[in-house]
């Protein structure tokens, strides 16, 4: 090798050796970038945009408690969903709308109507809460029209408003276990799906009942709610409230049930005025037709 062979050679590999210096760099960044957004994904820790259109359970799934399918997350979709930090909005005067379950879900499908068999009574959900705002009022409206609900609530507003997680019992309906705060579960791994339903039962004290947040689930999930001794519920009728498309229409869809239903309403995660004015006209109506208003059995 001539001297000139040499010195190219060398100043090549020195070249070689920087660059590949620069490359080790930016892989390390992105990394670093990705482990922070995942944290933060993890934490329910909003982004900064504070966006985020209201919704918690669209209907993603096939919610049909009385079959067995194994239903899968929603289709993401790329304004709401649930699946993105980005999507949440975060409520600093508001605790009780942690992280915003408010803020992501998106419904891109209706979940078919599956009427459970058998039952009397139609079944009232509340996810989300507890609200110190709009909880107490539909307590409120359930007593006036002797009926109950199951109420899963979000672990975080529990351990905020022990106060109100006392009086949904005192009112005579349950409360259930809604994750700590509002994860999509099938993205989690086992110890993080864990965490999330023991520290809600910390918070509130143990329930039979959990409803996976967007009604997202798998057959992992599934399982490893049944391992703890716990049950998953799901819903037939959306009443889609979490996007407030006005009271009538609420109000239409809780006037479809029938014996047997299980109808998701909302009691946290924004504005729930149009829901509490839907119930006020709704309950009385279906009482009058005979029908008996409670939580889910078991729950
Ligand atoms: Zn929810």
């Amino acid at each position: 090798m001539s001297r000139k062979g040499f010195r190219t050679g060398a100043i090549a590999a020195a070249l070689a050796a920087t660059l590949s210096t620069a490359a080790f760099v930016t892989a390390s960044a992105d990394t670093q970038q990705g482990a922070v957004s995942a944290t933060r994904s993890l934490l329910g820790v909003p982004a900064a945009d504070g966006s985020g259109a209201p919704s918690p359970e669209s209907a993603p799934t096939t919610p049909t408690p009385t079959t067995t399918t194994t239903t899968t997350p929603p289709a993401p979709s790329p304004s709401e969903s649930p699946l993105s930090p980005s999507s949440r909005s975060s409520t600093p005067a508001q605790p009780s709308s942690p992280a915003s379950p408010s803020a992501s879900s998106a419904p891109t499908q209706a979940p078919a109507p599956t009427p459970v068999q058998g039952g009397g009574a139609v079944q009232l959900t509340f996810d989300d809460g507890p609200d110190p705002r709009w909880t107490p009022q539909i307590l409120e409206i359930l007593s006036e029209n002797n009926a109950t609900a199951t109420f899963f609530n979000i672990g975080q507003s529990a351990a905020h408003y022990p106060d109100l997680v006392r009086q949904i019992r005192a009112q005579g309906s349950q409360v259930a276990n809604h994750t700590w705060d509002h994860p999509s579960l099938p993205s989690l791994g086992t110890a993080a799906i864990t965490r999330e339903l023991d520290r809600t039962d910390a918070a509130q004290g143990r329930t039979p009942c959990v409803r996976p947040p967007y009604g997202a689930t798998s057959a992992r999930v599934r399982s490893l709610i049944e391992a703890r001794g716990q049950r998953q519920e799901l819903w037939d009728i959306d009443t889609r409230d979490w996007a407030r498309p006005g009271v009538a229409s609420i109000e239409a869809q809780l006037l479809s049930a029938t014996p047997g239903s299980t109808v998701l309403m909302h009691t946290g995660g924004g504005d729930r005025s149009q829901t509490v004015a839907a119930l006020r006209d709704a309950l009385p109506k279906l009482r009058a037709k005979g029908i008996a208003l409670q939580g889910i059995p078991g729950c």
